[in-house]
């Protein structure tokens, strides 16, 4: 047995519009398949504008310039994301505050955030881990209070909901990852999600390194010429067209992984009741995207003979993250607000299950397997 931790999954389509992007003798960015991305995504999370990039980073990278961050400014954000969170804001000199996690979803603590703002704080950066949302209603009334910028990482969120709300629709600006371990995939790819309509202008720019060739593709203004510093942060029209083909199959790939999802959460049920391990929490107000199955064990000491007894096995179960507050750039670049126990607790506890479509067959394995492994502690 061979079960890999990921495996990308394709709807069908995705050579096809390749081709035709190609047959269109566009490839640069901005042609017609970005378009029709931007369109659906604008239509699917009900946000004012979406701009593709080619990863969730660059739109990460694209918010902390959006946000004019000066070196000093601080943004409170959970230590138990992925590096890009933090690193983003890092490359414009700005600080990481690192606050602690809350044990039941693992997403930042809506509770410690108002502690930890000083006079430097700019923005709170949500990480919606496995896809749930954070506690965004207050999340949002402390950045109102406090006049702090909301950037949504959501990464791991496409198609999950807040209070009927889609993830990277709440915040001041969204961002979304297309790269290959998400739920929906262009190999590397990514958003940044426009709701605070005043960005809009000033995003297409910093996307185009900094010129005002959108409006002057327009015919809004006639000559191109730069106006502002910026990046190149659009992906080629052949990424598009594969995206294009991953949204058209979205709703078959939602199903499909709710199904795979749904299926070990039935499975562990019984050894959660019995305290062994714990399974992933979604609260009443989030619709989740079965983006990630996880289980916590009931102490760190327990993982690596769990996770050597799955790989032997050949199931290809991991960990992740090394908080960033404990990560060597984390220290040099970053402070931490209060105690993170939960943030160096759940890390040590969380193992990942594989979870991809195509593994309906293997599932059963998985789960016997990892019952196995729990039996054995
Ligand atoms: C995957 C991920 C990213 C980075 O996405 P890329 O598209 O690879 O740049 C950022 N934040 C979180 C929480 C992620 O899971």
């Amino acid at each position: 047995m061979s079960i890999p931790f990921n495996k990308p999954y394709f709807c069908g389509k995705e050579l096809e519009y390749i081709r035709q992007a190609h047959a269109n003798w566009h490839l640069s960015g901005d042609g017609p398949f970005t378009r029709k991305c931007h369109g659906w995504l604008e239509n699917h999370v009900g946000c004012p504008k979406a701009l593709l990039t080619h990863s969730c980073t660059a739109a990460l990278e694209m918010s902390a310039l959006l946000l004019d961050l000066k070196p000093g400014d601080e943004v409170i954000m959970p230590s138990y994301t992925f590096v890009s969170t933090a690193n983003a804001f890092v490359l414009r000199g700005a600080v990481p505050v690192f606050v602690d996690i809350r044990p039941d979803t693992l997403n930042l603590d809506e509770t410690k955030v108002e502690s930890a703002i000083t006079s430097k704080t700019k923005a709170i950066a949500a990480v919606h881990y496995a896809g749930v949302g954070c506690e965004m209603d207050i999340l949002l009334e402390i950045a109102r209070r406090r006049h702090l910028w909301m950037v949504e990482d959501s990464a791991q969120g496409i198609g999950s909901r807040y209070k009927g709300s889609p993830l990277g629709s709440l915040g001041h600006l969204g961002a979304l990852s297309f790269h290959e371990t998400k739920n929906i995939i262009s190999g590397e790819g990514g958003a940044l999600l426009v709701n605070e309509e005043g960005f809009s202008e000033k995003a297409e720019i910093i996307r185009e390194k900094g010129t005002n060739r959108i409006k002057f593709q327009k015919g809004k203004v006639d000559k191109y010429t730069w106006v502002d510093i910026g990046s190149s942060y659009l992906p080629s029209e052949l990424v598009a067209a594969f995206l294009w083909a991953q949204f058209e199959g979205f709703d078959s790939i939602m199903k499909r992984r709710m199904d795979l999802w749904k299926a070990y959460h039935r499975a562990f049920a019984d050894v959660e009741a019995k305290g062994l391990v714990r399974r992933p929490v979604i609260p009443e107000e989030c619709q989740h995207n079965a983006h990630m199955y996880y289980l916590l064990l009931p102490k760190p000491e327990k993982r690596k003979s769990f996770l050597e007894g799955l790989n032997q096995s050949g199931i290809n179960a991991v960990f992740h993250y090394v908080p960033l507050h404990s990560s060597p750039a984390g220290q040099k670049y970053g402070r931490v607000a209060g105690p993170l126990d939960v943030t160096v607790e759940m890390s040590a506890r969380i193992v990942r299950l594989p979870l991809w479509i195509g593994m309906e067959n293997e599932q059963e394995a998985v789960i016997d397997k990892v019952l196995a492994e729990i039996k054995k502690y």
